[in-house]
């Protein structure tokens, strides 16, 4: 209840009518991950496996050539650059491609693999010198639809036969048109108007049904019940896969019911953790406090890169205009950007154009810090009853374990704001500090 007294109050600083970007849309979310990632993501974890049929022998490759693949496909994989499969392709591949077809549903953080296993299963799978659908992969944006086709474009460019469409919306063709890619990529809405509407595919000839992004899929409204009627319509021997970047109830619900006997693999993530930052707070009561606590910061460290995180736009935007006029070389990231131009903005960050990064809360997922020396909070992150949010709060601060170089955390604080910060010591039975602004020997 306290907190909700304190959200009074907090919003009557004049902030509400700024427009905060609070609300992360997962698919646009998704999209920036892949815009953004040029590289897999690594585990330490090992690969949790549950057999549909535990007495089945498990195989687990270590190179591609152990598929025994078309040549054409070896080939374009090697032309991406993999050298070896990833983590969970090393299990996931000889599953997808076993003779007789099996289902499969995998969890793994995004950026270990799973698009470019399952693009490799469809390529693997399909018949270039029949002329008709045979892969269906639901995706669950026009945009992230793209990115999966260019997948299988860039792997199966030796494939010459094999061809891909994309059912999504604003790509009109006319009832009774003979489709005759092999591969289909859409959205569930234009997919079963596809099926049942313009009569464009034929769901029972369909062999391979891959259900992408299923956290961000049943994330948006009705596409849940669209791919299972969708799937409800596939033939029995259809194979089925389904993956996803997280695996909460929900999705686990989902995936059992869309995908018929399946085997199971999750990867875990590397957790986040607060041991290797410092962390700091200043009470400041105002903005101007608050910036003059950010100069003293540059004043008595040296600072790599930055990011800053504050509540508002019109906050990010005033913050990034003094810094620049101080000299700074400053990049801001916030929810009017389109999710390219946000990338862009990330991808400069990260080859050390710019030293500081302003941002809102919707960019704060995503972003690898590793090179960023300290995180500054302009305002404490609070969820929509204006209590502690300790995830965003892990996330904007924390390193994985593995990464764990050294990191420092500033928190700037209204007085009445502090027990927020309590709170945030409690749950993650950590100590922040106080900083005099005026005198910075403080920091160790
Ligand atoms: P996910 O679908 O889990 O987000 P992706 O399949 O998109 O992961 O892979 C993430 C990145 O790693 C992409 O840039 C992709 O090209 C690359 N990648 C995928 N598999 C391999 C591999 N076996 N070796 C090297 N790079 C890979």
């Amino acid at each position: 209840a306290s907190f909700l007294t304190l959200g009074k109050k907090y919003a009557s600083d004049g902030e509400e009518e700024d427009k905060e970007d609070d609300k992360v849309d997962l698919a646009e979310n998704s999209l920036l991950n892949k815009l953004i990632r040029k590289s897999l993501v690594e585990s330490n974890h090992h690969v949790e496996i549950l057999q549909r049929d535990p007495s089945s022998p498990l195989f687990s490759v270590k190179t591609f050539e152990e598929l025994h693949l078309k040549k054409e496909l070896l080939q374009g994989i090697y032309e991406m650059g993999f050298n070896r499969p990833s983590k969970i392709q090393e299990t996931a591949l000889p599953m997808m491609l076993a003779d007789p077809s099996q289902n499969l549903i995998a969890q793994s953080q995004s950026g270990t693999g799973k698009t470019a296993a399952f693009v490799l299963a469809m390529l693997s799978r399909v018949n270039g010198a029949e002329k008709f659908p045979q892969c269906l992969c639901l995706a669950p944006t026009y945009e992230l639809a793209v990115q999966t086709g260019q997948v299988v474009e860039k792997m199966g460019k030796l494939c010459v036969d094999i061809r891909v469409a994309y059912a999504v919306r604003g790509n009109r063709i006319p009832r009774g048109t003979k489709i005759e890619e092999q591969i289909i990529i859409g959205t569930p809405g234009t997919v079963l108007d596809w099926c049942f509407k313009l009569k464009l595919l034929d769901a029972k000839k369909i062999s391979v049904f891959v259900l992408d992004e299923a956290d961000v899929m049943i994330d948006t409204q009705g596409f849940l019940d669209q791919s299972l009627r969708i799937q409800r319509t596939l033939p029995q021997d259809c194979q089925m896969l389904l993956f996803s970047a997280t695996f909460e109830d929900a999705v686990l619900r989902f995936a059992e019911q869309i995908i018929p006997d399946p085997n199971i693999i999750k990867l875990r993530r590397e957790e986040m953790t607060l041991t290797n930052i410092r962390q700091y707070y200043f009470l400041c009561e105002t903005k101007q406090d608050k910036y003059k606590a950010l100069c003293n910061i540059y004043g008595s460290i040296t600072v790599g890169q930055a990011i800053i995180f504050c509540q508002t736009r019109r906050n990010a935007k005033w913050l990034s205009q003094e810094l620049s006029q101080d000299g700074h070389k400053v990049s801001v990231l916030s929810g009017e950007l389109t999710v390219e131009q946000r990338a862009a903005v990330i991808q400069r960050f990260r080859d050390g154009k710019e030293k500081v990064l302003v941002t809102t809360n919707v960019c704060a997922r995503g972003i690898d810090v590793k090179q960023v020396t300290i995180v500054v909070n302009f305002k404490l992150p609070t969820n929509q009853l204006l209590c502690p949010d300790f995830e965003t709060y892990l996330h904007r601060i924390g390193r994985t374990g593995r990464f764990g170089k050294k990191g420092i955390a500033f928190n700037m604080v209204e007085r009445h704001n502090l027990p927020l910060l309590r709170s945030i010591e409690e749950h993650f039975k950590t100590k922040i500090k106080q900083l005099d602004p005026d005198d910075m020997d403080e920091i160790e």
